[in-house]
């Protein structure tokens, strides 16, 4: 019969690449809720209409990237590709606006996007993120960017660079819209299809092309960052400020326009020079108007989502980080199998890690399998004795019982 593979675009997690990826999740968890950052999960799938709501209708990704179905109960369902839009539906949901302000809430978990894979480009991806809603305060925007900063520093990812941005208000944007229509229009000829077929619908898409003519008629185009309103650019000017005396670098740059509509004031994206074409790290901002948009309240919020296999990507494969000291639990018969079973047992609820022989290999066997496994000792399990190995000097000792070998590696400190 033939071989069913993983659907294109999806990747096994083995476990080389799951302990890097859980030494990041620890990562995330530990720099985060320092921060007052609490963890969130929200459903893998959702109504369809929360993201055509919340994302944008005319985003690439609700255009032409969702895992879209109808369910046995004829219901459009969708697997998340974002998010910012369900954890903002739960924050409504459950009524925590009523909760002291800021929310901060932190998430970790796969998302689906129908996309063309690549490296570094997945259909299903794992995403770390955080919002923080119910405050436009300006240190909300400065510490969630210094937040991935630090969980980028590390996790060790090389060649990081910080661009940001301010997208203003909704209103100052759609007359911004509305000016940058008319320039592209203007150049109609140049652009490419993609982006002439949006001209009216969304025209700051434009920003994000690499068709070289779009690209080159955009030099010269008008720049929101010029047009924002003076409590916007006040805003932005204290984000900024902030960075600045945090010593984050960064990068002003006026044509970042993320890919999803949300957004508003503060735009971010960390990438790096390591990764080919696909060299976004992660990315944010603020959605002043989200809440609202989904039934709730008029609420601010900014929060930012990172890609967890880019990150690793971009940080390469680091030295493995000190284990526990680790232990070997050898046995020279059968009959003491469940003696063994019950040291090895014991050892790791002491803290330290155990395996203990479970393919019948012969005594011979099962040394060579410890040190191929860089166990720091041995116990032998025999019939009549017990035996402690230390693996680093070759020193063998004899134990008068399991608990005395125990006590003799457990106790033996760091
Ligand atoms: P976005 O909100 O679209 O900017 O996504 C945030 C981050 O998720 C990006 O910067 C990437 O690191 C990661 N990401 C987005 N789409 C994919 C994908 N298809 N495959 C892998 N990572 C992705």
């Amino acid at each position: 019969m033939s071989q069913i593979q993983a659907p294109r675009g999806t990747a096994d997690v083995l476990p080389e690449d799951g302990r890097r990826r859980l030494d990041l999740l620890t990562s995330a968890a530990d720099v985060l809720s320092r921060a007052g950052y609490g963890p969130v999960e929200t459903p893998i799938f959702e109504t369809t209409e929360l993201f055509a709501r919340g994302v944008g209708e005319t985003t690439d990704i609700v255009e032409k990237e969702m895992f879209t179905f109808e369910d046995q109960g004829g219901r459009s369902v969708t697997l998340r590709p974002e998010g910012t839009a369900g954890v903002c539906r739960a924050y409504v949901e459950h009524g925590m606006h009523k909760l002291p302000q800021p929310v901060k809430l932190w998430y970790w978990g796969p998302f689906f996007r129908y996309e063309a894979p690549q490296a570094g480009r997945f259909r299903q991806f794992t995403q770390v993120g955080i919002e923080a809603i119910g405050s436009d305060d300006p240190t909300l925007d400065a510490e969630s960017i210094l937040l991935l900063a630090e969980l980028l520093d590390r996790t060790g990812a090389r060649g990081v660079r910080l661009r940001i941005s301010s997208l203003g208000t909704p209103e100052t944007r759609r007359a911004y819209s509305d000016e940058l229509g008319t320039f592209l229009r203007e150049r109609e000829d140049k652009l490419s299809d993609d982006v002439r077929a949006r001209l009216d619908r969304n025209p700051l898409r434009a920003f994000d092309s690499d068709h070289p003519g779009t690209r080159a008629a955009l030099e010269d185009a008008p720049r929101l960052l010029d047009r924002l309103d003076p409590a916007d650019a006040e805003h932005f000017e204290q984000v900024r400020a902030l960075l600045d005396a945090a010593g984050q670098p960064y990068e002003v740059d006026g044509t970042l326009v993320r890919g999803l509509d949300y957004y508003t004031r503060t735009v971010f994206e960390f990438e790096s020079t390591e990764l080919g074409a696909q060299s976004a790290l992660g990315g944010g901002g603020r959605y002043d108007g989200l809440v609202e948009q989904l039934g709730g309240p008029p609420t601010p919020g900014v929060g930012w989502a990172a890609g967890v296999e880019r990150i690793l990507l971009a940080s390469g494969t680091d030295e493995p980080r000190p284990a526990p000291r680790s232990v070997y639990v050898a046995t020279t018969g059968e009959a003491d199998a469940a003696q063994a079973f019950g040291i090895a047992r014991e050892l790791r609820i002491r803290g330290l890690r155990a395996e203990l022989e479970q393919a019948g290999r012969s005594l011979k066997g099962q040394l060579k399998h410890a040190d191929r496994l860089g166990a720091d000792y041995v116990v032998i399990v025999g019939d009549a004795e017990v035996q402690v190995k230390d693996m680093s000097t070759g020193e063998q000792r004899a134990a008068g019982s399991p608990g005395e070998a125990i006590e003799l590696i457990a106790g033996a400190g760091p």
